[in-house]
């Protein structure tokens, strides 16, 4: 008798995965006709915005923690793409062992990397935060610069750290934009702008030079417990009477 032999069932052609979709790292700009429809504040208005801030919170703090201008300096290194939540978590611990640029030194990047590796991206912020002390201690004396200039020249800061430096720790007016900034700047309308850069240059243009030195820290955080992301909260929020967003809930 003939050996029946069976052919092996084709092979199914391989589904292609589908691809994640790609995390949104950079806030997204509004629309162009939303800009254009929105009705310019006026100066009272703005005024009347921040007079509210300050009446609810006079002297608001960030939520970084840290001890001097350089533990500022690593934690917001630390926090791009992370949260403040999580940068504290980790750098409690470190900045008990590494408060200054030569200890952070000492320390080294291998064990900087243990104590920051709950953080994303901890591999090349360890590489920086090392670079960037070595940097501080060979050319500025150990000390974190006063200029926006210095401070952007430092490995793994930007203009938003630079701005924060200046302002945290050396009471400087000026608005660093993160990511509730740049969302609370277009939806009010107070600072339309498509770039980061562009909100920051709108904000500093029409806040008042009284609110300066907190107008940074009062959007912050009216963006991260009122105006959130996906569901702002329009009916508790101090501003909604003035708020220009046509998608507000009040
Ligand atoms: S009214 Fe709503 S959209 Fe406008 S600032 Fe307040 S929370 Fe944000």
């Amino acid at each position: 008798m003939a050996k029946i032999t069976r052919k092996p069932a084709p092979r199914k052609a391989a589904v292609p995965k589908k691809k994640a979709k790609p995390v949104a790292t950079k806030p997204k700009a509004p629309a162009k006709k939303s800009l254009k429809a929105m009705k310019p504040w006026t100066p009272a208005e703005v005024h009347e915005v921040f007079s509210r801030f300050r009446k609810a919170n006079p002297e608001p703090k960030g939520e970084l923690e840290h001890v001097n201008p350089f533990t500022l300096l690593v934690a917001v290194v630390l926090s791009a793409q992370a949260t403040d939540a999580g940068v504290n978590k980790a750098t409690r611990a470190l900045f008990e062992v590494a408060d200054t640029p030569q200890k952070m030194l000492d320390l080294g990047e291998e064990r900087l990397r243990d104590y920051i590796k709950t953080i994303g991206l901890y591999r090349t912020k360890a590489k920086n935060v090392i670079a960037l002390s070595a940097k501080l201690l060979s050319e500025f004396g150990g000390q974190v610069p006063r200029t926006r200039a210095e401070i952007e020249s430092l490995p793994g800061a930007g203009r938003k750290t630079a701005n924060v430096v200046l302002n945290m720790a050396f009471g400087e007016h000026t608005m660093a934009v993160d990511t509730h900034v740049f969302r609370v700047g277009n939806r009010t309308g107070l600072a339309p702008g498509k770039t980061p850069l562009e909100v920051e240059l709108g904000l500093e243009k029409v806040i008042p030079a009284e609110f300066m030195l907190h107008a940074h820290h009062w959007l912050i955080l009216h963006g991260r417990y009122t105006c959130l992301a996906r569901k702002p909260r329009c009916e508790v929020c101090l501003i909604n009477d003035l708020c220009r967003w046509p998608e507000k809930t009040v």
